[in-house]
């Protein structure tokens, strides 16, 4: 399995360690041509507005729209949740959606930096009916989930973790302590795309 992360601003080394940690082989996504045999990719937190003009400079949106299109599996934290939520509140004009979550998130919906705080999240889904510490920085808030959008953590009522085929998004960030649940969450929803896309090989030849 390789799972790339995209790295060109914020937090990607922390999701390349826990991946790294997982046993899974990763590839550092700065150009167009490294999402080349990807079976997925991280989109880390940082600042969703650099992100999207580098998305954009960088060739890389249109690509990932398009791949986004086809099923392909992608998992996006804090920013990179701005990135894939259809609709975004407080962000700036320009900012280019790639979509792929049928969500509102509010930019910094619970303030600005010295606001960010840990909680301990209800993670329920029929595998994970636990909770979970996370860490919120800046963190967007989901104002409204619409469509087949399943939510999978909450803490105090708001969501803070959802799946929408075969794409995962966190307000929070799952990459910064020692809890692996939710990367495993992906590497799973991975290994089943590929388990499916193997299957219609299969059928066609
Ligand atoms: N507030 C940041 C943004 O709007 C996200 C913060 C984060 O990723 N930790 O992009």
């Amino acid at each position: 399995m390789n799972i790339g992360i995209l790295a060109l601003q914020g937090a990607f080394a922390a999701h390349q360690r826990v991946l790294t940690d997982l046993g899974t082989s990763v590839t550092l996504v700065r150009g167009v041509e490294d999402l080349v045999g990807l079976d997925g990719i991280v989109l880390p937190g940082g600042e969703s507005t650099t992100m999207s003009m580098l998305l954009d400079s960088s060739g890389i949106h249109g690509h990932l729209r398009e791949l986004l299109g086809k099923g392909f599996p992608v998992f996006g934290t804090c920013a990179g949740l701005i990135l894939l939520a259809e609709q975004i509140v407080d962000g700036r004009a320009d900012q280019q959606q790639l979509g792929g979550l049928s969500i509102n998130a509010r930019r910094n919906g619970y303030g600005r930096q010295i606001d960010s705080f840990e909680a301990s999240i209800n993670i329920c889904d029929a595998e994970h009916a636990c909770s979970m510490n996370g860490v919120f920085i800046r963190a967007p808030r989901i104002e409204k989930v619409t469509g087949d959008v399943h939510v999978l953590g909450t803490v105090n009522g708001d969501i803070v973790l959802v799946r929408q085929g075969n794409v995962l998004g966190a307000t929070f960030h799952p990459e910064l302590g020692n809890d692996r649940r939710v990367h495993e969450m992906f590497l799973k929803i991975v290994s089943r795309h590929n388990d499916d896309l193997e299957q219609v090989q299969e059928v066609r030849s």
